[in-house]
């Protein structure tokens, strides 16, 4: 028989699982049958692939910065790489706000709508603004403090401090490139096979990924809110969509076929296992490894490249985030009958910006920053109960968005440094 290709299988997967979720809550007991038997399997997935995420990018980001062999490589890359993920995250935003006045999906919100929603989802709103506003104290550089660790093994004790283990990665990469060669040998030897170790593990968990998302698609259903909440947020949530959409098969394809000549609807088709992943987990962070593989194996961006750009795309650059949280933040206003400024809709681009920067990778960061984009333009943040109910399915739009636009990033550098070759494999 022939071989069923990856994609194929995880999009079976995804299908039977919303069939699945569909049938079961007919059943009394179905959502409870659901959460304590299929979602832990969903859960298992993602801690997966979460769990070889820092490996990873230590593994690949030593070897691959030692492999450049000379530091003025970086700098080029490094810098290409900050023009090309602010420039993508402004565009993003620019979108966003463009759509949503257009559409202006706040304007539809009655007036009954709001205050029901207010008082469902005050309570989750509140949360979200309370850990909004422990991340955002401290001073104007925290930031850049925040990315040098003081103790590597606490840095990779816990995902949401990815940048530390980057830093690190990349000093000891450069300091390795620093000493001779003969005596940095077994060092990269060491990360070289360490390396080839966490990419066949990663085989190994992609094996699971069918089962994996059918779990986490039937959990979604079963758990989902009533079709009554998806018709009153229908306006907010298509702008979104069409914005996310745009940014996907519209921007990012033609960026492709701008820059490296390849032909896009290839390149979407190669992305495409990491696309769906990042659709069902919600989190760019554990698709990372599934998306350094395609890059690499299949659109044949270099290693020296992809150990680079990705990991610091998957923690930095979210261009869906930053789209949605430009819209979010406008439909907000507009429900709560505030016109915006044209000041006050400049300072959400900046601010947006710097939110999705700030946003960790994983599921529904972006509606935590979004709390300080509503902070900033004097927006009310009890608003985000607003969105609440609707914010998974967007959320799994907008990590495919920040994962494409990573993938298409590094491929632009890649072919502008010579590092783009053919495929090698497929997954
Ligand atoms: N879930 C998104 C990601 O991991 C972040 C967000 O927008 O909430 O890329």
């Amino acid at each position: 028989m022939k071989k069923i290709p990856l994609y194929l299988k995880i999009i079976l997967g995804m299908l039977l699982g919303v069939i699945f979720g569909v049938v079961v809550i007919q059943f009394s007991g179905g959502v409870q049958f659901t959460k304590d038997w299929i979602k832990p399997f969903g859960n298992i997935f993602i801690n997966l692939l979460k769990l070889i995420a820092i490996p990873l990018i230590l593994a690949s980001l030593v070897k691959g910065v030692s492999d450049l062999k000379d530091i003025s490589k970086l700098s080029r890359m490094g810098l290409r790489t900050v023009i090309f993920y602010l420039f993508t995250t402004v565009f993003a935003v620019s979108l966003g706000l463009g759509i949503v006045n257009l559409v202006k999906p706040g304007k539809a919100i009655s007036e009954e709508t709001r205050t029901q929603m207010l008082q469902t989802y005050g309570v989750q709103a509140t949360e979200k603004q309370t850990e909004a506003h422990s991340q955002k104290e401290g001073g104007p550089l925290k930031f850049v403090e925040d990315i040098v660790p003081d103790n590597i093994f606490k840095a990779t004790s816990t995902n949401s401090t990815m940048l530390q283990v980057i830093f690190f990665a990349l000093f000891m990469g450069i300091a390795l490139i620093m000493i001779p060669p003969g005596r940095a040998k077994p060092v990269v030897d060491f990360f070289d096979s360490f390396n080839d170790v966490v990419l066949k593990m990663i085989d190994i968990i992609m094996k699971g990924a069918p089962y994996g998302v059918f779990a986490l698609m039937a959990a979604l259903v079963a758990e989902s809110p009533g079709f009554e909440i998806f018709m009153a947020l229908g306006k907010y949530a298509i702008t979104v969509l069409v914005g996310l959409i745009i940014l996907i098969f519209l921007f990012y394809p033609t960026i492709i076929y701008l820059f490296t000549r390849r032909n896009p609807i290839q390149f979407l088709k190669q992305i495409s296992p990491a696309q769906l992943l990042a659709f069902s987990t919600s989190s760019s962070a554990a698709t990372l490894p599934v998306t350094m593989d395609v890059t690499e194996n299949r659109v044949g961006v270099d290693n020296e490249v992809t150990s680079f750009v990705l990991p610091i795309g998957a923690t930095v650059n979210m261009d869906g985030t930053s789209l949605y949280q430009a819209v979010a933040a406008v439909f907000i206003a507009q429900a709560f009958g505030m016109d915006l400024s044209l000041g006050a809709q400049l300072g959400i681009i900046a601010t947006a910006t710097l939110a999705s920067i700030g946003s960790a990778a994983v599921p529904s960061a972006g509606m935590v920053m979004l709390v300080i984009v509503l902070g900033q333009a004097g927006i009310p943040e009890a608003g985000l109960a607003l969105i609440f109910a609707i914010d998974r399915p967007l959320d799994m739009v907008r990590t495919v968005a920040n994962v494409t636009s990573d993938c298409t990033v590094s491929t632009v550098i890649a072919k502008s440094i010579g590092k783009l070759d053919d495929p090698k494999h497929s997954l």
